[in-house]
């Protein structure tokens, strides 16, 4: 009896020893992740980078983290160098959605499941889920900055605005510009907004690689090709590193003094010189994404999909990519100017107050 109960226990502690190691090891091995970003330009990518790095670590994952420095065969070669390393799981922010066919078939031979990360992939079938934010949303609530700061809604009026979109290579400027447009066309068409430039559509507005020094460039030309001695009292910018550019020009010419007041100047993504430029009265608004919650929500896909299990998503019918919808989860992108930046940034622990100030 007594030797069957020492053996017992002998038995009880070796397999909770057993157990520990297991935990240990397959906390070690539960297999690499590619990481694609394109670019370090902006401090979103190396937030999302870096915050997907930490969670993955501690679900016990490894990861390959790449930035392609928006560079197209860059991020192509980077890919491939992950699908030949054997990741499990490719978790991608493509710099051009539509360049990945090839590479992503390769990885599907291979097993290997991906998930479009923030951008949607078009024009393959080898996308299995996407996480971003409601990119339709984020257009509606830039706009909806405008709306409010000019009072349109009291019938004020007419306003000049000239309106910026982001990359055309990039899936999320066509929701970002459709969003905004569905709540500043009505104001456009019964001439309380007025385009002097007569520039709408993507195909006029885009900023190729969302590059601030080309909108500055092009500011500068619609400055002076259209604003002799009118004013530009509004501009839709759907990124930060675009409003900086947007609002040099602007000081250029002279605007940003109580003679020429600065146009109301939207953004996205709430990096730090705008949330600056914000505090200091130039920038109005910007669209914070919290790249922590993109990361948290991303991991637990692919846990799920590693697991057998199907991920959470919120939206089946938003992202066709061309080729078929991709189940998505979106999150809430949220208004921040200097009303709420500090609790919105701050109390949430994105920011530092001295970061910002
Ligand atoms: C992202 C934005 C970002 C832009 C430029 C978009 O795809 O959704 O958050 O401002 O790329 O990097």
């Amino acid at each position: 009896m007594k030797l069957k109960s020492v053996l017992a226990g002998l038995t009880l502690g070796l397999s909770m020893g057993l157990m520990a190691v297991s935990a240990q090891v397959s906390a070690q091995t539960k297999g690499l992740i590619g990481i694609s970003m394109p670019t370090k330009s902006s401090a979103r990518w190396i937030a999302d980078g870096n915050n997907m790095v930490k969670v993955f670590k501690e679900k016990g994952y490894q990861t390959d983290l790449q930035y392609a420095e928006d560079d197209i065969p860059n991020q192509l070669a980077q890919i491939e160098n992950m699908v030949t390393k054997g990741v499990k799981v490719l978790v991608i922010a493509a710099i051009d959605g539509t360049t990945l066919s090839d590479v992503l078939q390769k990885a599907a031979d291979k097993g290997i499941k991906v998930i479009a990360y923030d951008r949607l992939i078009r024009n393959s079938k080898n996308v299995d889920y996407y996480a971003t934010f409601d990119n339709y949303q984020v257009g509606v609530l830039q706009a909806s900055y405008i709306e409010k700061a000019l009072d349109l809604k009291g019938g004020k009026g007419p306003f000049n605005i000239e309106l910026f979109g982001g990359s055309a290579d990039d899936n999320n400027a066509f929701f970002f510009y459709n969003g905004a447009m569905s709540v500043l066309k009505p104001y456009i068409d019964k001439g309380k907004l007025v385009v002097r430039s007569k520039q709408l559509g993507m195909d006029k507005v885009a900023t190729l690689r969302w590059d601030g020094a080309t909108a500055q460039a092009r500011m500068d030309n619609l400055l002076s090709a259209y604003y002799g001695n009118a004013h530009v009292d509004a501009v839709l910018s759907p990124y930060d590193g675009i409003s900086i550019g947007i609002i040099s020009s602007l000081k250029g010419v002279g605007y940003g003094t109580p003679k020429l007041p600065m146009p109301v100047v939207t953004g996205q993504d709430a990096e730090v010189p705008s949330v600056k430029s914000i505090i200091r009265g130039e920038q109005r608004s910007t669209i914070f994404k919290d790249t922590r919650e993109l990361a948290k929500v991303t991991v637990s896909m692919v846990d799920a999909v590693l697991s057998g299990k199907a991920p959470t998503i919120n939206d089946t019918k938003t992202y066709n990519n061309g080729v078929k919808v991709i189940p998505s989860y979106l999150l809430k992108p949220v208004s921040v100017d200097a009303s709420n930046w500090k609790e919105v940034l701050v109390g949430s622990g994105y920011y530092t107050e001295a970061q910002v100030k």
